[in-house]
């Protein structure tokens, strides 16, 4: 049951993390509706004595300002994907909490609140960035729009986002591009096929050169990433009768993040360099995140934490953080592998541990 309604303007955070994760989950928040749960967690922080709230749009940024000479973010989402007959929440008899935004990412927020409220005077200073419109299209994404309005609340030498990685530490993330390779031919009926040229078959070697690409697994800071150079859809012909004059292919690369978006590109043009291209255009890219494992705080993080980090093949709002100048990592209590299904759930104990070993790095 909901410990609040949302005419009651604050949580109360002296619950464990699993009723607080609970109470989260009781109060929805569908991307495009986080105002009433922004409202409740902007008020529950601003009764904290400890703590300077601001505010944008419905992103909250709480900060300490004890003058310590580290600062951590600790970064969540407030907004789940559309619930699916999964509410209110369930506790089971195996301590397992059920229930739309459990494991993505609500479990990781209880946390960030329960430490906002319990570490008054943590060993580095802290910021807590409680964000909407995660799940939805990226110009939307409200970490983002901090970045862009606030970037000075968002300073600090090393993040921690609390998305689902079942309490192991995933480090930075790849690039991703995507190219539209135009190739070029001259129409003609196909009856007298020789007095054209047909685009189709020029994609060919650009296929050849993808099907035989080596990958690169470059290691960096100690995890191992995987490229891939891969055809993702390819459109041609004009008629059945009709020698095709134009042929697109789009290929997509999953880059390492020890590449640049500008490296990534090059080397696209340079693997397809004497194929026979009309027009290469690029379609989407965004920069992969380095993992930052070396920095003092990432190391003593890692240390406190325990277990060895994994890396992140997709892309996620750490990279928007390593644009800042500031390496993060996803490290929280939910699983990933239950994220916006209908049996979403976190495992309790999960909670626990996640919220006891950040607090073990942010005291000792
Ligand atoms: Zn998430």
């Amino acid at each position: 049951m909901a410990d609040i309604t949302p005419h009651e303007t604050r949580l109360d955070l002296s619950q464990d993390g699993a009723a607080l994760t609970a109470t989260l989950v009781d109060f929805p928040s569908v991307s495009g509706t986080e105002q009433p749960l922004a409202d409740v967690i902007e008020q529950t922080l601003r009764a904290l004595p400890h703590l300077t709230v601001d505010r944008i749009g419905n992103n909250v940024v709480a900060r300490t300002n004890l003058g310590r000479g580290e600062r951590i973010i600790l970064a969540g989402h407030i907004d789940t994907v559309p619930i699916a007959d999964n509410l209110p929440s369930r506790l089971d008899e195996n301590g397992v909490l059920w229930g739309c935004g459990t494991t993505d990412m609500k479990s990781g927020v209880a946390v960030q609140l329960r430490i906002a409220a319990t570490v008054p005077e943590p060993n580095r200073d802290l910021t807590f960035v409680f964000y909407d419109n995660e799940e939805v299209a990226a110009d939307l994404n409200g970490l983002g729009k901090v970045a862009a309005a606030h970037p000075e609340w968002l300073e600090g030498d090393f993040a921690v986002l609390l998305e689902p990685s079942d309490c192991q530490v995933e480090g930075g993330c790849q690039g991703t591009l995507r190219v539209i390779l135009h190739t070029a031919g001259e129409r003609a009926h196909s009856a007298r096929s020789w007095m054209g040229s047909n685009a189709i078959h020029a994609v060919a070697p650009i296929l050849a050169r993808l099907a035989a690409y080596e990958p690169r697994k470059p290691v960096i800071d100690g995890l191992e990433y995987h490229e891939g150079l891969n055809a993702v859809a390819i459109q041609g012909g004009v008629a059945t009768n009709v020698i095709p004059d134009a042929c697109t292919v789009t290929v997509n690369y999953r880059y390492a993040p020890d590449r640049s978006p500008a490296e990534a590109l090059a080397h696209v043009r340079e693997v397809f360099a004497d194929c026979d291209i009309a027009e290469l255009v690029v379609d989407d890219e965004s920069p992969g995140a380095l993992p930052g494992l070396s920095h003092p705080a990432a190391e003593a993080f890692m240390k406190a934490v325990g277990g060895s980090a994994h890396p992140k093949f997709g892309w996620t709002d750490v990279s928007r953080f390593s644009a800042l100048g500031v390496p993060a990592v996803n490290y929280g209590p939910g699983d990933a592998f239950y994220a916006h299904k209908r049996d979403e759930h976190v495992v309790v104990d999960k909670i626990h541990q996640c919220e006891a070993r950040l607090r073990d790095w942010l005291t000792a």
